[in-house]
């Protein structure tokens, strides 16, 4: 039964969609008014110690056209969302108590600035204002592990292994009613420009091998094309490694980063196709990616601050440099490894790198330029469409040797170049672009 003085905010964060959304749902179950609320915080948009903004425009458009998206499916549910720039704290506790808000809803994130934001705001609101935070960024439920999160193991085999023999993935949430509710407020926020948040509009590039727009529909619509449309999913695992074009991996990355699509509803669509369609190595291998995802959370649930040391979480020692001039020759794809240069210049000219790409350059970076791994991670934070701090640090700390590899390897980037673009396709695409623009 719903109870009439309670007044929900929902705090939208990396969670933007508004299907199969544990905090949305639990708001309109108990709460008799609720709005949503964004903030596009200034934090976002600092520039860094290396001469780059924390964001690039390529991530800042995606989001764009991602509010634009939920404003729209919002609207559709009679509910209001509160756009904001400026500081989350702040914006967010003035909502909180021009509408009386009783109940904060939300997805729990843990990192280090989200956990201070949250910090912050507690301290900042009433003590009466109830926090309900949900972890709905997992294909695993924590509370579905077979072991604690301080139990997790080092190796990601382990891991996959025990969760694949004692965990299941929970359904999909069911779809909102807000009928009963009295949602809407008389207040618009429209979505900001990029030129309004100080970037200049771009055109995507037309090699872009992410040539999709942010926003649900356009996640869901490539769900389907890849699965349903086109099968590409049925052979995923021998395209996987590719390097040229939309279709060689699902591209799900960048909706499942900031929230558009949730990793729950890409699994369960794959279980309908494998049940219609077919069940093969490949369908197998898209759902043993997104255990990839996963593991990587737990990591940093597990390690905290950990994941953002030089040491990582092995707390390992190399001698490590910081030279700004040989980063940027790293980061302007100037170095003397063609293949490292093509996929760093693809990645500066459309914010997407493949993985083998995301591998090999980190790998050079790390290993053979033996520049602090850490400050080639926050670039790929800045210019990355689909940057997620689990996936992004996690990845960084394994290819640099101080994360969950065991076998502690350094690519060989003239291998990987012979055996993943034998006739130089790849580089020429991108290294010519380099000379011609
Ligand atoms: C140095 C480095 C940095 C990375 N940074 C990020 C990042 O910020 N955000 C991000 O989403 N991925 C990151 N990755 C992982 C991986 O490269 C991308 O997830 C993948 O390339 C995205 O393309 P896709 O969606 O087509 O993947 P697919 O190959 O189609 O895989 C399906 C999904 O599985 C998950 N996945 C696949 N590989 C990995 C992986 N190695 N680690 C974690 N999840 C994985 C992703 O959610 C992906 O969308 C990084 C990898 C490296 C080596």
């Amino acid at each position: 039964m719903l109870s009439k003085e309670k007044i929900g905010i929902v705090w939208f964060r990396n969670d933007l969609r508004i299907s199969d959304h544990q905090a949305l749902l639990k708001a309109t179950e108990t709460c008799s008014k609720v709005v949503c609320f964004y903030c596009l915080d200034d934090a976002m948009f600092l520039p860094t110690p290396w001469g780059f903004k924390k964001t690039a425009k390529f991530r800042v458009q995606f989001l764009l056209e991602t509010l634009q998206q939920i404003l729209q499916d919002l609207e559709q549910l009679n509910i209001t969302l509160i756009i904001e720039t400026g500081n989350t704290v702040l914006t967010l506790s003035h909502w909180i108590k021009k509408l009386s808000c009783t109940d904060l809803f939300f997805q729990k994130e843990w990192t280090q600035e989200e956990a201070i934001t949250e910090n912050q705001l507690k301290a900042q609101v009433s003590p009466s204002v109830q926090f309900h935070s949900f972890y709905d960024q997992f294909l695993i439920h924590p509370d579905d592990l077979p072991f604690s999160v301080e139990a997790l193991p080092k190796v990601f085999t382990e891991f996959r292994k025990a969760i694949e023999k004692f965990s299941s993935v929970r359904q999909s949430i069911p779809p909102i009613n807000s009928k009963s509710i009295e949602n809407k407020l008389d207040f618009v926020s429209p979505v900001p420009s990029i030129k309004d948040l100080g970037y200049s509009p771009f055109t995507q590039h037309f090699h872009s091998a992410f040539p999709f727009k942010g926003g649900s529909k356009a996640a869901l619509e490539r769900m389907n094309s890849y699965y349903w449309e086109t099968h590409k999913v049925s052979y995923y695992k021998k395209t996987r490694n590719g390097l040229i074009g939309k279709d060689y991996s699902s591209k799900f990355s960048p909706w499942l980063a900031n929230g558009s699509i949730s990793a729950r509803q890409l699994y369960w669509e794959l279980k309908r196709y494998e049940l219609e369609v077919e069940k093969n190595e490949s369908t197998y291998w898209l759902i043993f990616e997104l255990y990839w995802r996963d593991f990587f959370k737990y990591v940093s649930l597990k390690f905290g601050n950990s994941i953002f040391k030089l040491s990582g979480i092995l707390q390992k020692q190399y001698d490590w440099k910081k030279s700004l001039n040989e980063f940027q020759r790293w980061s302007m794809g100037q170095t003397s490894e063609p293949f490292v240069n093509a996929s760093m210049i693809e990645l500066k000219k459309t914010g997407w790198m493949s993985n083998r790409g995301r591998q090999n350059t980190a790998s050079y970076l790390a290993r053979n330029m033996k520049i602090d791994w850490r400050i080639g991670a926050a670039y790929f934070e800045s210019l990355l469409l689909d940057y997620d701090v689990h996936s992004n640090y996690g990845n960084w700390m394994y290819v640099a040797g101080v994360g969950n590899d065991p076998r502690d390897r350094v690519f060989n980037v003239r291998l990987q170049a012979e055996r993943y673009d034998p006739h130089g396709k790849f580089q020429s695409i991108w290294n010519q672009n380099q000379l011609f623009e």
